[in-house]
C-alpha cells in the first residue's frame, strides 16, 4: 500500500513573512492521518524551510536543479547545494520549465540523474498539452517524457523517483482531468515503470497535478494509481493545502 504523498509547488511566490505564516499554518493543522507532505519552495527560501521544518513531518524541496555538478554555470543551483539544505525532493521537467525555458526530455533526464546522485528524490513531471490530447497523443507524449528519464537511470533507481502527471491544460486553469482520465494515464506510466523494474513500479508514487483543490482531491485520490498530488495554487493557503493532505 502506497501512503499518499502531497507536494506543494509554490512556484515563484512567497516572502519570508508569508512563508513563515504558511509553514506555521500547515504544521499546526497536520495530523497523523494525513498524507506524507512536502513543499517545494523557491531556492532562496530553502534555508528558511530547513530552519522551520527540520524535525517536523513536512519535508521540503526545490523546483528545479542544474544538470551540472559544479562550475561555471551562472545562476544555476546544483543538486549538492539542495542536499546541503536537506532538501528531500526536487521537481524536474515541470511544464513551465519545459515551455518557458525550452527544457528537453534529455535535459530533464540529466537533471533527474544529478538529483539521484546527490541523494535527492526527483519528482519527474510529465504531461500533454491540450492540442496533444485532442490529437490522441497523450500516451505517446508522457511515455516519451518518462522514457527519457528511465533510459538515463539504472533499474535500481526506479524506486527512488516520484512521477507527477500534470496535463498542461489543467495547470493553473481551474480545469481538472476527470479521475478516470488521470487514472488511465497513471496506469500507462506505471506499466512503463514496470518495463524497467517490475517490482519497483508498484511502489513508485505517481502524483496527479493540475488544479487539484479541496473539493476535487478526494475523488482523484480515490483512484488506484493516483498516489497523491502536486499542488500549485492551492498550496499557497494553509487551509486548502491541509484539506488536500487530509482528503483521502
Ligand atoms: C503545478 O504547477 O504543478 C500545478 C499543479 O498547479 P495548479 O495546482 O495551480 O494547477
Amino acid at each position: 500500500m502506497r501512503r499518499k504523498l502531497v507536494i506543494g509547488n509554490w512556484k515563484m511566490n512567497g516572502s519570508r513573512a508569508g512563508n513563515a505564516e504558511l509553514l506555521a499554518g500547515i504544521a499546526a493543522g497536520l495530523t497523523a492521518s494525513g498524507a506524507a507532505c512536502a513543499v517545494c519552495a523557491p531556492a532562496p527560501y530553502l534555508a528558511q524551510c530547513q530552519a522551520a521544518l527540520q524535525g517536523s513531518a513536512i519535508a521540503w524541496g526545490a523546483q528545479d536543479v542544474s544538470a551540472h555538478a559544479a562550475g561555471a554555470y551562472t545562476g544555476e543551483v546544483s543538486a549538492a547545494m539542495l542536499a546541503d539544505f536537506a532538501c528531500r525532493y526536487v521537481l524536474v521537467g515541470h511544464s513551465e520549465r519545459r515551455a518557458y525555458h525550452h527544457e528537453s526530455s534529455e535535459l530533464v533526464a540529466k537533471k533527474a540523474v544529478a538529483a539521484l546522485a546527490a541523494g535527492l528524490t526527483p519528482v519527474v513531471c510529465v504531461g500533454e498539452t491540450l492540442a496533444e490530447r485532442e490529437a490522441g497523443q497523450t500516451n505517446a507524449v508522457v511515455r516519451e517524457q518518462l522514457g527519457a528519464v528511465l533510459e538515463a537511470i539504472s533499474a535500481g533507481d526506479v524506486a527512488k523517483i516520484v512521477v507527477a502527471y500534470e496535463p498542461v491544460w489543467a495547470i493553473g486553469t481551474g480545469k481538472t482531468a476527470t479521475p478516470q482520465m488521470a487514472q488511465d494515464v497513471h496506469q500507462v506510466l506505471r506499466a512503463q515503470l514496470a518495463e524497467k523494474d517490475g517490482q519497483a513500479a508498484a511502489g513508485v508514487h505517481i502524483l496527479y497535478g493540475g488544479s487539484m483543490k479541496p473539493d476535487n482531491a478526494k475523488e482523484l485520490l480515490s483512484m488506484p494509481d493516483i498516489d497523491g498530488g502536486l499542488i500549485g495554487g492551492a498550496a499557497l493557503k494553509a487551509a486548502d493545502f491541509l484539506a488536500i493532505i487530509h482528503a483521502h
